[in-house]
């Protein structure tokens, strides 16, 4: 078996080396879910339930070795780091209310008695990506198992080793051998075979579009469960109305966050005509103020980019000839950096405000009126997140409901919370995650039927 090098984006040194999976260890980590679930989702709900507790325990107990972890390999600020492994924890709890919670319902029929179940779907695989490792995972792996499935993941080659410690940690945590498996291999070979596999169910996937494609056409032959979290382009729609400091203050965190290499990034931002030379001037400080540099260091707000070919990508939407009007900084030496940086004015139709970036860049596109703004930030393929900003709640509600996406926060740009559903319009996938909806992508519905009379 060949090995995975695991990098450390910031100081590109290998930080670990392991055995990199393929398609055999698939195939064997869908056996032993297969042998393992029929006990699993026999499981007590009331067990279950405490099993998943004692989970999300167990990761609390680890989680400053995990937020170390992940901010190296992933090359995230320590903060942030120790914020995302807090929502896995978050998550694990939240879902271990779900065993006891799975509801059917009675329906009113002639005869008898009709009556519905939520069944666990059995086998599911989980191919999760790099930029937000365990947390993403969690979002997959939790209600998989409160809903009864055992699970095999993948996580993305580049960032395998926290989902590997999570393998350990639910064994220690009591969980049956079996009921959660990591393979750490390439999704050509070990993603695929999970879509293939004809023992795996359902398959839910994070990444980019173009491989969502492929997933969604793969899971066809077996007539897979697919759900997709895909990429996006979400506006970031700002009205002359709104408190224009606050949003200037906000829109950078929303862009530059994880050094813009989140599926959420509101990198377009649209700001109304009126507004547009106050709305660079209060946002230029804040670019220019970021702390990029070492993940480990306290102070940091923004690391590198995962790898050398993921700057590449970002660098050719930042041709010399680009319009750049505020451009932060970075550190010396050895790492994977790219500066913040803000386009402005850029046209809607222009590549840099079309495609997904997925890197530390901010398109600004002014518009004229309320028709126009909506009709701006719908012009895309995606649909996945996005904020209105402006004081006249009638508008910011109206333009929010007006706008093609899964999720959208008005005078925020916050965009996921536990217990609230997550995920795209169009060709930013399909089904949600987090919250009660996440479930119901876990279970099938099973309808019974109980002739009483004669
Ligand atoms: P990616 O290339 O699509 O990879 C995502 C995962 O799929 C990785 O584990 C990858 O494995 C695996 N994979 C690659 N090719 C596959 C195949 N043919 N069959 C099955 N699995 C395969 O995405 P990425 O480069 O890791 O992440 C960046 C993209 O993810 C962005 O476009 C971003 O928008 C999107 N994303 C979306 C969300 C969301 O919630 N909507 C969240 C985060 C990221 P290997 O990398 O190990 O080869
Ligand atoms: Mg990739």
């Amino acid at each position: 078996m060949s090995s995975i090098e695991v990098i450390e984006p910031a100081t590109e040194r290998v930080m670990a080396e392991l055995p990199r999976g393929g398609a055999e260890e698939v195939d064997a980590a869908v056996a032993r879910a297969k042998a393992a679930f029929p006990a699993w989702g026999a499981v007590n709900p009331a067990d279950r339930a405490a099993l998943l507790r004692g989970l999300a325990d167990a990761i609390e107990e680890r989680s400053e070795a995990l937020a170390v972890l992940e901010a190296r390999n992933a090359g995230k600020p320590i903060g942030d780091a120790r914020g995302e492994i807090g929502m896995v924890v978050e998550t694990f709890r939240y879902y271990a209310g779900a065993p006891e919670r799975l509801l059917g319902q009675t329906i009113p029929v002639g005869g008898g008695v009709d009556m519905t179940f939520r069944e666990p779907l059995g086998v599911v695989g989980l191919i999760v990506p790099w930029n937000f490792p365990l947390t993403i995972a969690s979002w997959k792996v939790a209600p998989a198992l409160a809903a009864g499935n055992c699970v095999v993941l993948k996580p993305a080659e580049l960032t395998p080793l926290t989902a590997l410690e999570l393998e350990k940690i639910a064994l220690e945590a009591g969980l049956p051998e079996g009921v959660l498996n990591v393979v750490a291999g390439p999704g050509s070979v070990c993603g695929a075979r999970l879509v293939e596999h004809p023992d795996v169910a359902k398959v839910a996937f994070t990444g980019s579009t173009e491989v969502g494609r492929g997933i969604a056409a793969g899971a066809a032959a077996t007539i897979k469960r697919v759900t997709l979290e895909l990429g996006g382009k979400s506006a970031n729609v700002v009205f002359a109305d709104a408190d224009i400091e606050a949003a200037a203050a906000a829109a950078p965190g929303a862009v530059f966050g994880n050094a813009g290499q989140d599926c959420c990034a509101r990198s377009r931002i649209l700001v109304e005509r009126a507004a547009l030379d106050d709305f660079l001037a209060a946002m230029a400080p804040h670019v220019e103020a970021l702390r990029v540099g070492d993940p480990l260091d306290e102070a940091t707000q923004m690391g590198p980019l995962i790898s050398a070919g993921q700057r590449e990508a970002v660098s050719s939407y930042v041709p010399d000839d680009a319009p750049v009007a505020i451009r932060g900084s970075v550190p010396d030496g050895p790492g994977y950096w790219f500066p913040p940086t803000v386009l402005a004015p850029v046209g809607n139709e222009e590549r840099a405000a079309r495609e997904e970036i997925f890197g530390p860049v901010a398109c600004v596109i002014p518009f004229d009126g309320e028709e126009e703004a909506i009709g701006l930030a719908n012009a895309t393929i995606y649909g996945l997140s996005g904020s209105v900003w402006s004081r006249d709640g009638a508008r910011a509600l109206r333009v929010a409901r007006a706008l093609d996406t899964g999720v959208i926060s008005i005078n925020s740009n916050t965009s996921v919370r536990v217990s609230t559903p997550f995920g795209g319009f169009k060709q930013s996938g399909v089904g949600r995650e987090l919250g009660p909806d996440a479930l119901e992508h876990y279970t099938e519905v099973k309808n019974v039927y109980y002739a009483t009379e004669g």
